[in-house]
């Protein structure tokens, strides 16, 4: 365990954490609703740094990042817990368990920095798979560790973050991809256990810093799959982040608690060319191939990117990232 950062002391041995807005209050011998954050004796201990539950190398439009050096690799990682407590969480198994070193070895912040800059053809690491603000210090110093080492860090994130701990770990990070799971703060409230005015913030915060951002939107059927949503929520994205930005919309499958069956593909084709009328890259997610696979110039519609499953293909794009055919400048990281 570490001492935690992000924290306040309050009465009757009470610690308030602020690392996300859930500030939980948590007395002493409890744990704050991600399970992973503990009082021990007034003081906030995360029992997640350097105990990763899962580490593999992916490629980038895995997680998904379609405009961040396309077709290479990045060592993944991630531990237990989750602020949020989605009934559909495609990850349950690390984001709802508590914490268990049980088979699960230390490795240190510098260490883990090693192994991904000993991997062959690696990007960076990013921060995966549950969310990796609950393992914040674990990740700001493995990103501090990277990030010297010359290479790249990504952060892959539901955005539920407090404005303090998110403006400081900016700097660390090369690019984020933001989940937003509704347009409705109802349904974050409902599903989710959290809210959505902090996600909006973070999101802009992320692109006032100029940081590259792209963003996941799960479409999930009697959830969050009226058309009126969707249309609300691009409009935004365009108005308040830029059309630029890309959008992933991606297919549920019944996962955890929720049994209902996927996304029927005409719905996630539907959304994806509303979206198409006010956004210029966006993606469909979890259906195979489709239309919505490739980067197209959002000028003179010369093909960029072509992408099957994971591999990838640079067809039309120049180093410095613009078109080959008209030379547009294409948002992204390449
Ligand atoms: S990070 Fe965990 S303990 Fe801290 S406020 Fe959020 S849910 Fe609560």
């Amino acid at each position: 365990m570490h001492e935690a950062l992000y924290w306040e002391s309050a009465a009757e041995q009470k610690v308030k954490c602020l690392l996300c807005p859930h500030e939980c209050l948590i007395p002493e011998g409890r744990q704050g609703i991600c399970r992973i954050r503990k009082n021990l004796n007034g003081v906030l201990y995360s029992f997640v740094y350097g105990h990763p539950a899962a580490i593999h190398a992916d490629p980038v439009e895995k997680k998904p990042l379609y405009h961040f050096y396309p077709g290479k690799q990045i060592l993944s990682v991630g531990t237990f817990g989750c602020n949020f407590r989605c009934s559909f969480c495609q990850n349950f198994h690390l984001s709802q368990k508590e914490y268990s070193s049980f088979g699960h070895a230390f490795v240190p912040p510098e260490d883990l920095s090693q192994q991904a800059i000993g991997l062959k053809g690696n990007t960076g690491v990013a921060f995966t798979y549950n969310e990796p603000t609950v393992f914040y210090e674990y990740m700001a110093e493995t990103a501090g560790f990277v990030q010297t080492a010359g290479m790249k860090n990504v952060m892959i994130s539901n955005g539920f973050i407090s404005a303090e701990p998110l403006e400081k770990l900016i700097p660390l990070m090369d690019a984020f991809n933001i989940d937003l799971k509704s347009f409705r703060d109802s349904f974050y409230r409902k599903v989710t256990g959290g809210s959505l005015a902090p996600v909006l913030q973070t999101v802009k915060t992320i692109v006032k810093a100029g940081k590259h951002l792209e963003i996941t939107h799960l479409v999930i059927p009697g959830l969050n799959d009226d058309p009126a949503e969707l249309t609300e929520l691009v409009a935004w994205m365009a108005n308040e982040l830029g059309k630029g930005i890309p959008l992933h919309l991606s297919r549920y499958f019944p996962a955890y608690h929720l049994d209902q069956p996927p996304t029927p593909l005409e719905t996630i084709s539907h959304f994806a060319t509303l979206a198409k009328e006010k956004l210029d890259f966006v993606y469909s997610g979890n259906v195979g191939s489709s239309e919505f696979s490739d980067t197209w110039c959002p000028e003179c519609h010369n093909r960029l990117i072509v992408r099957e499953g994971y591999q990838t293909l640079v067809t039309g794009l120049t180093p410095e990232g613009r078109c080959s055919k008209c030379g547009a400048n294409i948002p992204g990281v390449w």
